[in-house]
């Protein structure tokens, strides 16, 4: 264009001889014409680029400057001007200015103003007042002159005419307020009640037209003394356009800020850069995120991405936005605390002027309660078909680890969980301490599986009590793992990554059998009413698969357990229905009565056994069946010549019968019984033989023996040695045998005693047994001791002094010649015995022979070495046996003996 103007101006133009102007809007001279040398002898290229202005007569600036206001607002003006050539000699010109729009220039075209004459025309002489009314009526502007105090509207110029559309004679008839729409009026008087409000002072009005149109003005009034009255010039210039132009900005700006507000209040606004960093966030954009404005300006808007939409959810959103379209979708965002919020999203891009987005607006709504119920509509919906499929699966599979391990993949997904899997406990059956052990688990692609983790066997309760001890009474336990207090638990879920855990007891009767549990591995979930009551539902179904399983198990255990049973046990065993089918037939069976199972399963007993043969039993059955009661009965089976022992049991569907074959106890219960007969006899016989020994061989034998001394007294003159030693020896080996009868007496008395029991003091007793040993202790300068403290004892007293007197003595007896005997008593308690014992330092006794010395007339030395009848010990034993007690040896030959005797207290 500018190129195009100068060629105009220097072609075209260059020819005319009037002078053109092309002149910018700050008043400096772009073009000009050839004719300038012509005319104001300055070459063309001197004036461009200098001010307009500098060609006018410095009184006219003003009024040219007004002229070219004008001619930008109405187009074109025509003045009359002098204008200064080289030699600032003024030149009359006529002005015609054109404003263009386009250009943004003034073009001014003159011609020599043909009521001039002459280049050097002379300037008008005008009085002072001349000279006002000159550029007061010449002025582009309206103006005005009112009397300060009528108001009365005194003078104006053409320009005001026009403007206000009144004749002058009409315009001079009214008064300032008569111009004013009339709500303005008291405004008005009163600005003019004070001069000072009116003085130098630009104001802006709204005047009336005669039109009764309304515009706005600027003024600029001045005080003067017009014609010796007190006036205000007014100087008007039309600013409607301008006014309106700023109402409707502000209207504009007025309803783009309600939007902003009602955008503000209702929704969630930020707005980014082209790279997605946060440039602007609105307060709700905050308080729904939980992010301060600091944090978010300048992060970027990934922030608060939730990770639940996929790449190419955004992939796509980025495309549309920086394509310039608006994007609008639901998109899941996460806050600072980790909590999820919907929001409807609408992305605006703001396109620079290349048409690429250089910033994104975007508005959301927060849609997270619809969404929720929406989702939780969906996730009702979603467990509600789980049950029904948990269920199906458990009918489906026959084994059932299978059918729970598949029930917890169906499970797991319908709640999202990371993890699902089944514990069972182990109770120590001497302690009762519980250990749980990891059985089953299902776990999503996202989570580390656990069932190989060592830590989850054989974890005792003991250190888990905080999560077992809900679980014991039957409570879930919940929890979001980092809010725990410190404990093993918490340590052991923070190393498999949970971060919220729901995990159900299962009971089978009444026993706290084991548990299931669910991990969240990604959130800290807090568990829903509805998703909790899921799990108890799916926890129960499970349960009850559970219980099926191990009933079965119970059963197959029962079962072969009593088939174990009743194989195991030596009886023969069978088992008929109310029909006397055969439903059972064990081994012994098959062996005692020489049948085969297979031959007699499914067959009548009595078609395999005659009933008529075996009537004994049949007639037993027969009642145990009708009865209902148990029936045994021994019997002799002539078949196979046995004898049998034959129990009969009721049962539910027919009979239980057990038998053996007791021939051999029979037969040695008969063995038994001659036995016991024989033995009473001897008994009796022995006792007999005691008795007549006690009373009846004694006489005959004190007869031997009074005989022999009458005969040695007698006729001891006439014998010679040999006939004295042998009377000596007859007499002797009577002595002897009247000391066997007197102790096989005192043997056989044994136990036949009369005397009651009494408290017996064991010092006292052995007191006694010392008094009726002194002779020998003296002889041999022996020493009978015992232990301080000895018991006294609730007994016999006579048969256990019997004792201590046997033992003592021969402690004293069975010694080294010329040894001194040192025999000690001890008594030692054993709680609901006494143990004493009497020890000595004889000769001893070889262990062969500690069994031996304790049967009657066993003895180990000859009565040359040692006297005795070998009767002491065995009267002893029996005594001791009769007290319920026990008697036995210790001994080391050459060092001594020590007899033990142990008494019931
Ligand atoms: P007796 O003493 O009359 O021979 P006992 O029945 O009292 O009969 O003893 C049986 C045998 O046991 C004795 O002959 C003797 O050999 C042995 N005997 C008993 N007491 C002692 C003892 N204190 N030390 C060594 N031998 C003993």
């Amino acid at each position: 264009m500018s190129r195009s103007r100068s060629f105009f101006f220097n072609t075209l133009l260059s020819k005319s001889s009037d002078l053109f102007f092309a002149v910018n809007e700050d008043l400096v001279i772009e073009e000009a014409n050839a004719a300038s040398k012509e005319i104001l002898e300055y070459p063309q290229e001197d004036l461009l680029g200098t001010s307009f202005l500098n060609l006018i007569e410095p009184s006219k600036q003003v009024l040219v400057e007004d002229a070219l206001r004008q001619a930008k607002e109405e187009g074109e003006v025509k003045l009359r001007v002098n204008v200064f050539d080289q030699k600032a000699q003024g030149v009359a010109l006529v002005l015609f200015v054109f404003w263009s729009v386009d250009d943004r220039v003034f073009y001014i075209s003159t011609q020599k103003d043909s009521t001039q004459s002459g280049k050097e025309v002379a300037l008008p002489s005008l009085r002072e007042e001349d000279i006002f009314q000159y550029l007061f009526m010449e002025s582009p502007m309206p103006l005005v002159i009112w009397d300060f105090s009528t108001l009365q509207i005194i003078e104006c110029n053409p320009q005001a005419l026009k403007k206000y559309g009144y004749t002058r004679d009409e315009f001079l008839a009214l008064n300032i307020a008569q111009i004013r729409p009339e709500e303005d009026v008291p405004l008005i008087l009163a600005a003019t009640r004070t001069e000072e409000a009116y003085r130098n002072i630009y104001k802006r009005w709204r005047h009336l037209k005669k039109s009764g149109e309304l515009m706005h003005v600027d003024t600029y009034t001045k005080i003067i003394d017009y014609k010796g009255r007190k006036a205000a010039l007014v100087h008007v210039s039309d600013v409607t356009g301008k006014v309106e132009a700023e109402e409707e900005l502000l209207k504009a700006y007025k309803k783009v800020s309600d939007y902003k507000f009602a955008l503000d209040e209702s929704s969630i606004v930020a707005i980014t850069d082209a790279s997605g960093t946060i440039t602007y966030v609105n307060d709700n954009f905050c308080r729904v995120s939980g992010y301060s404005r600091e944090e978010l300006i300048g992060s970027n808007h990934r922030l608060v991405n939730s990770g639940h939409h996929d790449k190419s959810f955004f992939q796509n959103m980025w495309q549309t936005i920086s394509r310039g379209e608006v994007w609008r979708g639901e998109v899941m965002n996460r806050n600072k605390q980790g909590s999820f919020y919907w929001v409807d999203a609408t992305i605006v891009p703001f396109l620079n002027s290349d048409n690429k987005p250089y910033q994104y607006m975007a508005v959301r709504f927060d849609i997270t309660a619809k969404k929720k119920s929406e989702e939780n509509i969906l996730i009702k919906t979603r467990l509600l078909s789980a049950i029904a499929e948990v269920i199906g699966t458990l009918f489906q599979y026959d084994n059932w680890e299978d059918a729970l391990d598949a029930s917890f993949g169906i499970v797991g997904r319908a709640i999202s969980v990371d993890r699902v899997y089944y514990f069972e406990n182990y109770f120590d059956p001497h302690t009762n301490e519980g250990f749980a052990n990891q059985k089953l688990e299902w776990t999503a692609s996202s989570a580390r599986a656990q069932l190989d983790n060592p830590e989850l066997q054989n974890l005792p309760f003991a250190v888990i009590d905080d999560f077992i001890v809900p679980l014991r009474n039957k409570q879930p336990f919940i929890a979001i793992v980092s809010s725990m207090d410190e404990s093993v638990t918490k340590e052991l879920l923070v190393a498999q990554d949970i971060k919220s855990i729901l995990v159900l007891p299962i009971f089978l009767k009444g026993y706290f059998y084991g548990f299931i549990g669910f991990d969240d591995c990604k959130q800290e979930r807090e568990w829903r009413e509805y998703e909790i009551s899921f799990l108890k539902t799916l926890t129960s179904k499970l349960t009850s698969a559970i219980e099926k399983r191990k009933n079965m198990l119970d059963l197959q255990d029962a079962l072969r357990e009593k088939s174990h049973i009743l194989e195991s046990i030596g009886d023969a065993f069978f088992a008929v229905d109310k029909q006397w089918t055969v439903t059972y037939w064990n081994k012994r069976a098959e062996s005692i009565l020489g049948v085969r199972r297979e031959e007699i399963l499914g067959q009548r007993l009595w078609a395999v056994f005659d009933e008529k043969e075996h009537s004994l039993f049949y007639t037993f059955y027969g009642q145990s069946l009708e009865e209902e009661t148990p029936v045994h009965f021994e019997v002799f089976y002539d078949p196979l010549g046995v004898w049998l022992e034959v129990s009969s049991y009721p049962s539910p569907s027919g009979l239980s019968i057990y038998f053996k074959d007791i021939s051999g106890r029979k037969n040695s219960e008969e063995k038994l019984k001659k036995m016991n007969r024989e033995l009473a006899l001897s008994n009796s016989e022995l006792e007999q033989f005691a008795f007549v020994a006690s009373h009846d061989l004694q006489e005959p034998l004190r007869m031997i023996t009074s005989f022999l001394s009458q005969l040695e007294k007698r006729y001891g003159d006439l014998l010679d040695e040999r006939a004295k030693k042998y009377i000596y020896f007859a007499s002797d080996g009577a002595k002897r045998m009247r000391n066997i009868i007197l102790d096989l007496l005192e043997f056989s008395r044994v136990g036949r005693t009369t005397e009651d029991k009494q408290m017996v003091s064991l010092e006292a007793l052995l007191e006694e047994v010392v008094g009726l040993n002194r002779k020998i202790i003296q002889e041999k300068k022996a020493k009978v001791l015992w232990d301080e403290g000895l018991p006294e004892l609730f007994t016999f007293k006579s048969p256990l002094r019997q004792v201590f007197q046997n033992l003592i003595n021969n402690g004293l007896k069975y010694q080294a010649k010329g040894a001194v005997p040192i025999i000690n008593e001890s008594a030692k308690d054993l709680g609901s015995a006494w143990h004493f014992s009497v020890a000595d330092n004889g000769i001893g006794i070889d262990s062969e022979y500690f069994d031996k010395i304790f049967t009657i007339f066993q003895r180990l030395h000859n009565r040359e070495e040692y006297s005795g009848t070998g009767v002491g010990l065995a009267i002893c034993k029996k005594i001791i046996e009769n007290l319920d007690g026990e008697i036995w040896v210790t001994s080391e030959l050459g060092k001594g003996s020590i007899f033990h005797l142990k008494l019931p207290k």
